[in-house]
């Protein structure tokens, strides 16, 4: 069997080749470990170049897009539960120095009666 030549095998590692044409290195390769270990060989040399790590201008548009949703909504959140908090009292606990009205303040059931209603009489 004749083998296939290297540069079928870095065609076929760039993806280059008819269907036919890689069908019979396949097929050749199965019985000739030799050419299958050439095959991996130019896989690795010419096959296609694993796609960097980059991001594209659509990419980072829409990363800034969900950073800005989620301060959005983290801003939403924070003002939501300030005002309930503010409402309610729901969220903060009574004021331990809450005003009392002072004892004097509180008007008396038992008052002497006012003077000048005493001269209106009289
Ligand atoms: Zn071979």
């Amino acid at each position: 069997m004749e083998h296939p030549s290297e540069r079928d095998l870095i065609n076929y590692a760039r993806e280059e080749l008819g269907r036919y044409k890689k069908f019979r290195i396949i097929e050749h390769c199965k019985e000739c470990p030799e050419c299958a270990d050439r095959l991996i060989e130019a896989a690795r040399e010419h096959g296609p170049e694993p796609e960097p790590f980059k991001l594209s201008k659509w990419n980072k548009i829409s990363i800034v897009v969900m950073l800005g949703a989620l301060l959005a909504v983290a801003f939403g959140m924070w003002w939501l539960l300030r005002s309930v908090g503010q409402g309610s009292g729901i969220y903060e606990p009574p004021a331990a120095g809450a005003p009392v009205a002072p004892e004097d303040e509180i008007p008396q059931e038992g008052a002497p009666p006012d003077e000048t209603e005493a001269q209106r009489l009289g």
